[in-house]
């Protein structure tokens, strides 16, 4: 379910038309309201007369970040980066922004995605001379921009992302323009709006409305937008005419339910999922409960649709970061009792329909589930607001092996007899498409392993 699916990476970033010690405030709360996006790192990159100036601290942006963040700072361009690591070790000279000195002038990158060709434009960037600082994918469009004849930021920006494939969102600023773009085929969210003091970019909505911006709109798939003085000065066109293959897990479990994704509002999607569970649903139980966050919308639309009560029995406590749980402690195994407790009282002797967005190994669910079990449901039925899952993702979501994914092994059926539950019911791939406004502008490739574009052997199989 959905603790088991690993979160990806947010970026956050403006141009200002003068320096303003507004930018640290916007950058904080940007990044504030980014946090589910990622709790392994954070930062920000700001311009200054002296070049690009960075501040990154491990943890949440409320903790050691907000106390480094600088103090009596005036900027006019920055970018922010909240990580969780798909590519590249999890350390601190991974976290971004990633700054560099080049012959391009300084340069920042904030990206949220993953390269499947990494490896491969790696290697050969290494013979032609490069030396890496990190071993974080996103630094080989740096390499990339540096090895092009010209001294021009944005030229050699513009061609270097010719070379790259898969799923880029990205923030690059040099000391007086700020650019944002999207991969051609718009893998990973990415939008802006405006402020008084200039235009704003967030890879959710929910981060620009925040900070009070207005006319938000999406920043299209294969777009490039240059930015400098708080006003957008140029927008290209580099999809090539490419099918858009955005990620449809960032509605169904990443975003944010108060934000608009890829033009979907999120919350009246997951609506809409909950509202076709129903349709398919077994039997009319005593009560909905979803497994909170996630679930906690389509739930709702179950309800609504069902007739069946809307029930909160199963808490979440939302105090529990994952940082402090080491891999192989003790305390991981303890983690969904940690996060999730069952209301007894509500539940004994009731028959429940529980929501969830997804299943991925199974192992959280069938906690879950025994919880419910020993709390007194008398029969447990699992909705999951997706597909199956059955194919690992190559575009900037952590998702385990094929081996390890309990739908590529087993049948709902099946399923249901593993993790102790009376039934497990999937959404359709055709109900979710029917969710999406749409749905040719999607990638459904870990339900049905269509993968948009050529997977690279050699890249990145750490990440998968
Ligand atoms: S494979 Fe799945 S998780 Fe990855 S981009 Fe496609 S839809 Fe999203």
């Amino acid at each position: 379910m959905g603790g088991e699916f690993k979160d990806e990476c947010g970026v956050f970033g403006l141009s200002l038309k003068d320096r303003s010690d507004y930018m640290v405030r916007h950058m904080f709360l940007g990044l504030f309201s980014l946090q589910h996006r990622g709790q392994e790192s954070c930062g920000i990159s700001y311009e200054t007369d002296d070049g690009i100036e960075v501040v990154k601290s491990r943890g949440l942006v409320s903790g050691d970040f907000l106390e480094n963040l600088p103090k009596n700072v005036s900027s006019k361009i920055a970018v922010g980066h909240v990580r969780y690591a798909t590519c590249g070790a999890s350390n601190l000279i991974n976290a971004q922004p990633l700054i560099f000195k080049s012959n391009k002038g300084d340069v920042a990158i904030a990206h949220n995605g993953n390269l499947p060709n990494s490896e491969r434009l790696k290697r050969d960037l290494l013979l032609k001379g490069a030396i890496f600082q990190t071993t974080s994918d996103s630094e080989i469009l740096i390499h990339l921009m540096s090895m092009l004849p010209g001294s021009d930021f944005e030229t050699s920006l513009i061609d270097s992302l010719k070379t790259l494939e898969g799923a880029y969102a990205m923030l690059v600023m040099s000391n007086d323009k700020l650019i944002a773009f999207r991969d051609p085929q718009g893998f990973r969210p990415l939008s802006y709006g405006f402020i008084n003091e200039g235009v704003v970019f967030s890879s959710e909505t929910a981060a620009l409305t925040i900070i009070g911006a207005h006319d938000i709109t999406t920043v299209k798939p294969g777009e490039l937008i240059v930015c400098s003085n708080g006003a957008i000065i140029k927008k290209i066109d580099l999809s090539g005419g490419q099918k858009p293959a955005q990620c449809v897990f960032e509605l169904i479990y990443f975003a944010r339910p108060d934000s608009v994704v890829f033009d979907e509002a999120v919350y009246q999607f997951r609506l809409r999922v909950g509202r076709k569970l129903a349709q398919n649903r077994h039997k009319d139980t005593d009560l909905v409960i979803p497994v909170p966050d996630s679930g906690n919308v389509s739930a709702l639309g179950f309800s609504r649709e069902s007739g069946i009560p809307f029930d909160l029995s199963l808490m979440r406590n939302h105090y529990t970061g994952r940082t402090f749980i080491k891999p192989g402690q003790q305390l991981r195994e303890d983690s969904v009792k940690m996060k999730l407790n069952p209301v007894a009282t509500e539940i004994r002797g009731k028959t429940l329909s529980i929501i969830d967005d997804s299943l991925v190994r199974g192992t959280t669910s069938k906690k879950i589930v025994k919880m419910l079990r020993e709390a007194g449901a008398k029969e447990v039925h699992v909705y999951l607001a997706s597909p199956e899952i059955i194919g690992s993702c190559y575009y900037g979501i952590n998702t385990p092996t094929t081996d390890e994914l309990i739908s590529a092994q087993n049948k709902p059926v099946e399923i249901a007899k593993i993790i102790g539950a009376d039934s497990v019911t999937f959404l359709s791939v055709a109900d979710l498409k029917e969710c999406l406004t749409d749905s040719n502008a999607f990638c459904y490739a870990c339900f049905n392993r269509e993968y948009p574009t050529t997977i690279d052997e050699l890249s990145c199989k750490g990440c998968f």
